[in-house]
């Protein structure tokens, strides 16, 4: 079968295997036919050398955690034939620490976790994959078309929750969210805000292409200025962007009680001015919390499950900029300039 593979640790080694062998009984008990892969900033990372872990023993990387696929068999009975399904990415860390202990992987303490398509266990992108039933999140039938989008939605669903853990601390009654970053995950988060029938402001450096019209379809106010010259404060802040003044600047722009969860990464290596003071202050004055928030959980998967069958089917849709065939898989991998999420289809 095909499989879309790396060696990791080496730039551009990306290829596509024609005999790939079938997946390992050990690899679980659902045997799943692949639909469709997303593709993401990792995998880029993980395509530059930058990132990613052959499983022992082997020295190439069966790429891709986005998944959507459907269910071929079953014989533990927890799916059915035709169910349409996505891998949860990590697997808990062998020791295990006392979060991986309670199924909460996305906080692992240890670092020990695995990840399918990223660290040590073989991902998506390739004709059939298998894994255990508690790894398998089912989806509704109607989302064939965007169900690959479940996985950064989970990411974004975990932040929400998060949000809302750290909100209850005392009489939380936000009103408005302010998301930086107008990618997938930052669309994403702006979705689950309108779902809670808040008012989204989405901050991008676009100002043409799909974006702003994708902010507007969900209802919200798109900017395309510096976060200093929004003109309000966000109750919460979502930051998608990772870049250093985006972030320093939203910690300072949030109202007071303000929640600001740092869901991008930045590369580092660049230092910048900045008053840590003036930081301090506005954080103990107006009881305000940062937070970093990464990965996902059973519990968020299933959230973004029900996210995702809530929304637009159209709207979700038109996430998806560009649909690939494998056998194009290069093409897939090239960013575009109008790229919002880029999708790798199997079927055929
Ligand atoms: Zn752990």
């Amino acid at each position: 079968m095909r499989a879309v593979t790396v060696k990791p640790g080496q730039a551009n080694s990306l290829s596509l295997v024609e005999d790939q062998p079938e997946p390992a009984s050990e690899e679980g008990a659902v045997l799943v036919e692949a639909l469709a892969v997303g593709i993401c900033g990792t995998d880029h990372e993980i395509i530059a050398g930058d990132y990613g872990e052959a499983p022992p023993g082997a020295d190439r990387l069966v790429i891709g955690h986005e998944s959507l696929g459907r269910v071929l068999d079953d014989p533990t009975g927890t799916l059915q034939p035709g169910d349409l399904v996505a891998g949860i990415v990590r697997h808990p860390d062998p020791v295990p620490c006392p979060n991986c202990a309670v199924g909460e992987w996305d906080m692992c303490r240890n670092g020990r976790y695995t990840e399918h398509g990223i660290k040590a266990l073989p991902g998506f992108a390739r004709d059939r994959w298998r894994i255990e039933p508690e790894f398998a999140v089912k989806l509704d039938p109607a989302l064939a078309q965007v169900g690959v989008l479940l996985e950064p939605t989970s990411v974004v669903a975990k932040a929400w929750d998060h949000i809302e853990r750290i909100g209850h601390r005392a009489e939380w009654q936000p009103q408005t969210v302010l998301v930086t970053g107008a990618g997938p995950i930052g669309l994403l988060a702006a979705l689950l805000g309108a779902q809670r029938g808040l008012t989204v402001h989405v901050l991008d450096r676009a100002t043409d292409g799909p974006k702003p019209e994708l902010v507007a379809g969900l209802g919200a106010t798109y900017h395309a200025v510096p976060v200093n010259d929004l003109p309000f404060e966000p109750d919460v802040v979502i930051e998608c962007t990772g870049a250093p003044t985006v972030v320093l600047d939203v910690m300072c722009k949030a109202a007071p009680n303000g929640i600001v969860c740092l869901a991008g990464v930045s590369s580092g290596g660049r230092s910048i001015d900045f008053d840590a003071g003036a930081l301090n202050r506005a954080l103990v004055l107006e009881n305000n919390v940062v937070f970093g928030s990464v990965n996902a959980n059973r519990r968020h998967w299933n959230m973004a499950a029900q996210a995702l069958t809530r929304a637009d089917q159209v709207w979700l849709s038109s996430l998806i900029t560009r649909r690939v065939p494998v056998n194009r898989y290069a093409d897939a991998y090239t960013a575009g300039p109008d790229d919002i999420k880029v999708v790798l289809e199997f079927a055929s």
